[in-house]
């Protein structure tokens, strides 16, 4: 597997009044050239940190606290702003959670690619912006004429969103990260999302990231898996694997949540328990208050995440590495 985006004992945090907020911890991850990987975990798990972090747009109060990002072969987090300023949205365009909101209310949608582009310093003639805007919105299932003189208050939910992955498309990048590209539509509309970015992974040479706190939907779209629990990756595989044989508890326990909703069972099997506060974390694993498994030696000790085989990860005292790389 060749890694395009390759992250290192990545840790971030936040600051507030009561303390320090780990919201992702040590993480390790190889990105797949070409390849769609979902990030999956329940709310307030770390994963929009995780993304911020890799493309560094924490909010003010977020900081790096260690890591390395890199992305063919150098480490962007030691990128001069400039550089970064340059390889986002060019070569790693990132659409950010709720980013339909970012959409400026009294600018049309041609305007925002005008706009997109002279912030990049790149010279197209406004007519070459519009033909390239234009090609973009077909790509997405959406009708230039219309939608590019509309303001975003004229638009859908989803035609919002199919805007936002089109802009993100605007300079060909390398890799497309989304955050949530999902939520807040409606079924249908998010069935839409989901083709559409199917399609875009067919006919385009590019690696795509995404969260989701959808697993189905994950299942549908992506060839890897990494699921993230109180701040840390606790297991990556590939898809049809995580879903054959899911080793770590919490990922049994959010694939059967799933089973469970799709067989129609009365009573739908969900994980018992709250996930645990990033302000004042249980010690060992972060699952272990919620675990039917839980030992001594979960209580007092974070497990490694080691790794299975060829195509995957876990993090679970439960297991034995099969000998090789230990990540965490
Ligand atoms: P969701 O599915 O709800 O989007 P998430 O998995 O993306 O959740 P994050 O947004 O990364 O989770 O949040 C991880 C933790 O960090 C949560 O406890 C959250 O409250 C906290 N957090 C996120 N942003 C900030 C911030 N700017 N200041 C303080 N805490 C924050
Ligand atoms: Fe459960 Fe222990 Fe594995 Fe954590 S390390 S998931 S508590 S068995
Ligand atoms: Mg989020």
């Amino acid at each position: 597997m060749k890694a395009l985006l390759k992250v290192e004992n990545l840790s971030a945090h936040y600051i507030v009044k009561e303390g320090t907020i780990k919201a992702a911890n040590n993480i390790n991850l190889e990105i797949a050239e070409n390849s769609v990987t979902a990030v999956v975990g329940e709310s307030a798990s770390g994963k929009s940190t995780l993304i911020e972090a890799i493309t560094m747009s924490l909010p003010p109060n977020g900081r790096i606290s260690s890591g390395k990002v890199f992305y063919k072969d150098n480490d962007i987090l030691k990128s001069d702003y400039e550089h970064l300023r340059k390889i986002r949205w060019t070569e790693i365009a990132y659409v950010p959670q709720a980013a339909q909101q970012s959409l400026n209310p009294t600018m049309k949608v041609i305007d925002h690619f005008v706009d997109t582009v002279k912030s990049h310093n790149i010279k197209w003639s406004n007519h070459e912006i519009r033909e390239r805007a234009s090609e973009l919105l077909k790509l997405v299932r959406l009708e230039p004429g219309t939608v590019l003189d509309s303001f975003p208050n004229q638009l859908s939910g989803g035609m919002k969103q199919r805007v936002l992955i089109a802009l993100a498309l605007l300079f060909d990048p390398k890799i497309l990260i989304l955050d949530e590209p999902t939520s807040a539509l409606d079924v249908i509309t998010q069935a839409h999302i989901v083709k559409l970015l199917k399609e875009i992974k067919k006919n385009r040479d590019i690696t795509i990231i995404f969260i989701t706190h959808d697993i189905a939907i994950a299942a549908e779209l992506a060839d890897y898996i990494v699921v993230i629990y109180g701040g840390h990756v606790i297991e990556k595989a590939d898809t049809i694997k995580i879903f054959k044989e899911p080793k770590h508890p919490y990922t049994k326990g959010l694939i059967n949540s799933i089973m469970s909703i799709l067989s129609k069972d009365d009573e739908p099997k969900g994980i018992k328990g709250d996930p645990p506060s990033l302000l004042n974390p249980p010690p060992g694993c972060k699952f272990h208050p919620r675990c039917q498994f839980a030992s001594e030696i979960c209580k007092k000790e974070v497990p490694d995440l080691i790794k299975l085989d060829d195509s995957s990860k876990v993090a679970c005292f439960l297991y034995k590495s099969a000998g090789g790389d230990v990540d965490e």
